[in-house]
């Protein structure tokens, strides 16, 4: 469906759950508590995929906190694969469960997965997100292994803690079929941090090459180099807004819709979880409509919640 500015809006981003086993320096450091009682259940996520497969979204991402973290991750995947007009079925995971589940999910529907991955080192990447290295690239493999691909990595650099390791993210996208996505830090964390622009990036690797096949409804830029197996992605909602070409709304794991993240504006879905389908579907053609012409993240943007109780 078209929002008020002529954007065509396709993609939900669904986020199952507040909770996480890690604490990203950069998201929230204190990612552990939720309150699991203002989980929407199951049953609820796949209504609200339903409405939105109605309304002509045809591609939904799971995310979270840590999505891995439910339980019935696969029956919610069931019920939104059900869902026949979907072209696509994503998640984003810190890969830390992953191996065990990987072909579950898999056969339960899951198409691709997308996995945060903040440095190649043990110890860096235990300081940045208190996570276990080894334990996500069983992940990592174990998608991989199951055809849950094409894999893409997300990796957000942070000045003076992960950014000495580019030129290895990038080795590691010559070497394998992946994805690497540098994404700029956004205001969507605890702060007192640095992140790094993606131009400058670029600027210093000229001889990385626009990739063929860029998909203009995703934010990623796309860059490759001869010889190499994989790509570079660099998402840069900070050095160049992709606005102008957003095609998402947000839905939180308590049930509001936040049709920008750079934006604290959202619209409660859970009345009309309590009606009909009509009524739902109403309230999502109202947040759609009111979907904000841009984010206000170049003027100074406070978020009232961070990213892991947004869903991101
Ligand atoms: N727990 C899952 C994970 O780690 O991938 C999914 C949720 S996490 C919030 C989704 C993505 O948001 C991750 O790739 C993470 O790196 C990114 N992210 C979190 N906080 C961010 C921030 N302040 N700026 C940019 N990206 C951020």
């Amino acid at each position: 469906m078209l929002d008020s500015y002529g954007r065509s809006i396709e993609y939900l981003r669904l986020s199952v759950t507040q909770r996480c086993q890690q604490k990203c320096t950069y998201c929230s450091k204190s990612s552990g508590f939720c309150i699991k009682d203002s989980e929407l259940s199951a049953e609820r996520l796949v209504m609200i995929a339903k409405a939105c497969a109605q309304l002509g979204f045809n591609k939904i991402r799971l995310t979270g906190g840590e999505p891995l973290l439910r339980r019935d991750i696969c029956e919610i995947v069931t019920g939104i694969s059900a869902l026949k007009s979907l072209g696509d079925i994503a998640i984003t995971t810190n890969g830390q469960l992953l191996k065990d589940c990987a072909r579950d999910l898999k056969q339960a529907g899951l198409m691709r997965c997308n996995i945060s991955l903040d440095s190649l080192r043990a110890d860096k990447y235990k300081e940045i997100t208190g996570g276990d290295l080894q334990s996500v690239l069983g992940g990592i493999h174990a998608a991989q292994s199951c055809g849950l691909d094409p894999i893409k990595l997300n990796v957000v650099l942070i000045k003076g803690k992960n950014d000495d390791e580019i030129d290895d993210f990038i080795e590691l996208a010559k070497e394998n079929p992946l994805e690497i996505r540098f994404i700029e830090l956004m205001p969507l964390g605890d702060g007192g941090q640095e992140g790094i622009n993606n131009s400058e990036i670029l600027r210093q690797r000229e001889w990385l090459r626009p990739a063929e096949c860029q998909n203009s409804s995703q934010p990623a830029a796309v860059y490759s180099a001869q010889g190499f197996k994989g790509k570079i992605g660099f998402i840069s909602p900070i050095s160049h807004s992709f606005c102008a070409n957003c095609n998402r709304i947000r839905v939180t794991s308590d049930g509001y819709i936040r049709p920008c993240l750079g934006s604290n504006l959202e619209y409660s879905l859970k009345e009309a979880l309590e009606g009909t389908e009509d009524a739902l579907k109403q309230c999502i053609v109202q947040a759609v409509t009111n979907k904000p012409k841009g984010s206000c993240f170049g003027q100074g943007f406070k978020t009232n919640r961070k990213m892991n109780r947004i869903g991101g």
